[in-house]
């Protein structure tokens, strides 16, 4: 890698709505989710979340041909 031309590279913290916390390797800072591999439905295979903008409704539409 060529000095200075890319962004620090640093340890963070995703924190996501359900109280989750995921350490990662990332150019970013305080990274904030909704949603993460914890709580997804899809992961899960609960439906438990609290749907905030219609997000729920939108990931069923997209994902509902798979289920059949
Ligand atoms: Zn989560």
């Amino acid at each position: 890698m060529k000095p200075d031309i890319h962004p620090k590279y640093q340890q963070t913290v995703i924190k996501c709505a359900c109280g989750n916390v995921i350490e990662v390797g990332s150019t970013k800072s305080d990274i904030s989710v909704e949603i993460c591999s914890k709580c997804h439905p899809f992961f899960t295979g609960k439906q438990k979340l609290i749907d905030t903008a219609g997000r729920i409704e939108r990931f069923r539409k997209k994902y509902e041909k798979f289920q059949k």
